[in-house]
Order: C-alpha cells, then structure tokens, then sequence
C-alpha cells in the first residue's frame, strides 16, 4: 500500500466525520460514528472498521448512505466505502478502561424485583381490578395465556409498577426455573446503547432475549427513540415467538401513545391493553387502612376517610402520608390526632387540594350543611330562600374550585356566567359585614378544605 495513502485514512476520516456530525444528532453521533474505525484508504476506496456484526447491519441501514455522500479524498473526489467487522474479540485497552471505570460490567446482567410489591398487598377495586386479574392470569400461565403482550396503562401513583412486580414475584414463586427480567424503559436503552459502545451487544441480547418473562416499566420513555425502539421490536418478536410472556407499562393508551413507530405500536395492540383508574372513596380508604396495619399505625377511621377525602389520585401520597404520620408519632412522640392529620395533608397537597375539589363537592356539601336537596339548588325555582342557598353554593364553587365562572353558570342548570358574578357580588356584599353568612361559609370551607385556613 502507499505509504501516503495509508497514513491518509485518518485525515480522510476525520473530514468525513466532522461532516456527517453537522448533520445527525450528537447522541446519534456518539453511538454509530464515534465507533468506527478507519483502517485503510486504497486509491478510491476508504475502509472502515466496525465493532461487531450487529453494529454493521445497524449502520447499514441507518448510515450507510450518510457516509457514502460525505465520503471524498483529500482531493474532493468522492471514495466508495467498504466496511470490515473488527475480529478482535474485544480492543485491549478499552478493557482496561472498562474494569477500571465500570467493575460491575462483568457481572451477570441482574434485573431487580421487589419483594414488597406483590397481588397479596394489593388492595383491588373497581379501579383496578380488570388489571389486577390479567396480570394474575398471565403470572399463572406466562406466554401461555391469549394476553400476550398484557399493556397496563394509566396515570402516576395508581399501581402499574406494583402490578409489574407482583407479576414478577408470582412468577418466580411458581416456576423457579423461570427467567424474570424486569426493567424500566430507560434502563433498557440505557443498556442498549452501552452494549453498543462497549461492543457487548451478545450480554444484551442474551439478557433481554433468553428470558421466559420480560417486564417493562414506563415505555412511553421509548418515545422518539428510533434506534432503541427498532432493538426493542426485535427483543418483542423474538420473544413473542417463542410464546415468551411480555408485560408492558405505559402512561397512556398505546395506540394513542406519540412518537412511537407504527409498527409497534400494531404489535402492542395485538396483546390485551388494560387500563389503572384513580381509586374510589372507598378503595382509597382500604389502601390506606392496608397501608397504616402494614406499617403499625394505630390511626382513627375518621381520620383514614379524612386523607381519603382530600387525596384523590396517587396512591404514592396517600402513603407518603402514612410514612409522615408514623415518623411524626415515633420520632417525634407527636399524639395523632385530627390537627396533625391535617397539617400532614395540607403540607402535601398545599394549594392543589382546593383545585382537587368538584363542583359536585362543593354543592354537596352545601346541600348537606342548609338540608336543601341538590336538585334545588341548581335547579329553575326562583323561592327567595332558594336563591339565596344558590348564591352561596355560587360564590363557594368560585372560591374553592378551579372551574370558570362558565362551567359554574353551566352545572347550576345551564345559567349564563354573568348570573354566577351577580350572586358573587351579592354574597360578598354580606360576606364583609361578618355575619351568619360569613360564619356559614368559613365553617363550609373548612370542612371541604382543610388547606384554606
Ligand atoms: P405507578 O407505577 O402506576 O406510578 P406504583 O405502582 O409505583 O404506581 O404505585 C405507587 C405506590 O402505591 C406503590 O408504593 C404501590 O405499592 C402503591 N399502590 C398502588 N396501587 C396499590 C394498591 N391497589 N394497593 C396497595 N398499594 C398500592
Ligand atoms: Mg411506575
């Protein structure tokens, strides 16, 4: 070879490479170009090296033509690029680096479950319960069952995690021959891609490939991630083929999920999609006495419908409240009673628990406090009594909701907003003079609210 020429290649590389960065993004950059080697330039030809196999036809079909337009000798004239797969079975001195920076690398790919999370401790309702039942179905029978992929989805704190886990357990419980691998999205990518720069893409695809049950939390994470998504699509068919049992995670509804490809997305409603609601009153209230028994907590039932009450959706605070109160008490030797009840719950929701509140509470409770039925209250009749209860239960919705003076004129019998800022106006005028109304309605918003005062 010319001895000009083969010092060349890094040059021409180089070149190339500065061109191809303006144009792909970085984190694209670092994982498919960063890589590549140049080995050699003959006359019209650059050769390149890439790490393994997997790596080629990766770039193959993503970059190969990237490349070849940027690809042109020192003299402007454009190469044809050949690609070599390194025969080294691992670079030397990368596996030093990677013993020095990373220790862990070497050891077993690991998945963690936890052990606290199983179908024993998890409180069903009507919320939930659609859920909970395909996932002891699929933990019965993995792959076996028709739910295959089996999606859960739904909004923070309501349970899909537990589920996932509790899928997990069962299934090491009953077969302990079987392979469990449950990871979040994130870590899936993120152990893609260092499979990918540490070229041990055989570790990754024999811990996501070779397992009876693949659990993954969270995918909407997956989202615009082109690459790791085209991985996770073979993971999913290699796996489905095989009758291996894949347990998904999602935010929302997948087939309403953005930026995830077509593709998968057609695979993932193949399987059984179900959906976690925000618990009732009533579940709220098991959850809650699970949760202070689990925990040693001697709480009154007043004061368990009290939290229930004011938290509405995640069940992470329902519990984080259960943790401040068994602190407070054993710490700090504080009596539980109602005051430091609502001191917890006014410390975790602050201003979002007067938003929590619904029209329908707010008139509720008004309906509950003057004994006049609901109906009444939103409805036609112009009795003066009646109006004035109505102007009240106006006045609360503006003060204690965040609904708009529109949606407040709507639910009281499709009235015109500028009928809801007249009975404002009416009960402020009042309100000022510090009268039984005003008595009446600072009783009413403590008793619907305990963050307001
Ligand atoms: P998500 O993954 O949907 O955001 P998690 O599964 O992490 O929610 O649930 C939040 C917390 O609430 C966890 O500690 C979980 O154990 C608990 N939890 C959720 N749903 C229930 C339930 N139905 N019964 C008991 N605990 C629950
Ligand atoms: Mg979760």
């Amino acid at each position: 070879m010319d001895k000009q020429l083969a010092h060349n290649h890094k040059r021409v590389w180089q070149t190339v490479k500065k061109s191809i960065k303006t144009e792909i993004p970085s984190h694209a950059f670092n994982t498919w170009i960063t890589p590549i080697k140049p080995v050699a330039l003959n006359v019209d030809e650059l050769i390149l090296e890439v790490p393994n196999q997997f790596f080629y036809e990766w770039l193959n079909a993503h970059y190969k033509e990237t490349i070849k337009r940027k690809a042109f000798d020192g003299k402007g004239e454009p190469l044809n690029v050949k690609y070599t797969v390194s025969t080294e079975p691992k670079k030397y001195i990368n596996q030093v680096n990677e013993e020095k920076d990373e220790p862990r690398f070497k050891q077993k790919p690991t998945t963690f479950i936890n052990k606290n999370q199983r179908f024993e401790n998890f409180i069903e309702g009507p919320n939930n319960q659609f859920a909970r039942a395909a996932a002891v179905s699929v933990a019965k029978t993995p792959g076996e069952s028709q739910y295959n992929p089996l999606i859960i989805y739904g909004g923070v704190g309501l349970g899909k995690t537990h589920l996932l886990h509790a899928i997990g357990n069962r299934t090491i419980v009953n077969g302990k021959r079987k392979k469990v691998v449950l990871e979040t999205s994130e870590r899936f990518t993120q152990e893609f891609i260092n499979s990918i720069q540490k070229n041990t893409n055989g570790e990754f695809t024999k811990k996501y490939r070779s397992t009876d049950l693949l659990l993954i939390d969270d995918i909407q994470f997956l989202k615009g991630k082109e690459q790791t998504q085209e991985q996770f699509f073979h993971t999913f068919n290699e796996l489905h083929q095989l009758n291996k049992q894949i347990v998904l995670s999602a935010d929302t509804y997948p087939g309403d999920m953005v930026g995830l490809q077509e593709r998968l997305v057609s695979r993932f409603q193949s399987g059984l999609s179900v959906d976690i609601q925000p618990p009732d009153f009533e579940t709220r209230v098991a959850i809650l006495l699970e949760k202070a028994q689990q925990s040693g907590l001697e709480l009154q039932y007043d004061l368990i419908e009290l939290i229930a009450t004011h938290i509405k959706t995640n069940i992470r605070v329902l519990e984080s409240i259960i943790i401040r109160l068994l602190a407070n008490s054993s710490l700090h030797g504080k009596e539980i009673n109602r005051k430091l009840v609502e001191e917890v719950i006014r410390e975790k929701l602050g201003k979002e628990m007067i938003l929590e509140l619904s029209l329908e509470d707010v008139v509720k409770k008004v309906s509950e406090t003057t004994n006049v039925p609901l109906k009444l209250i939103v409805g036609p009749s112009r009795r003066r009594e009646l109006v004035k209860t109505r102007h009240l239960a106006m006045y609360l919705c503006r003060e204690l909701t965040n609904n708009t003076l529109t949606s407040i004129g709507l639910f009281f019998g499709g009235r015109d907003h500028t009928t809801v800022i007249h009975a404002c106006g009416q009960v402020e005028k009042v309100y000022k003079k510090k009268t039984a109304v005003t008595k009446f309605i600072n009783q009413i918003s403590r008793n619907l609210s305990v963050a307001n005062f």
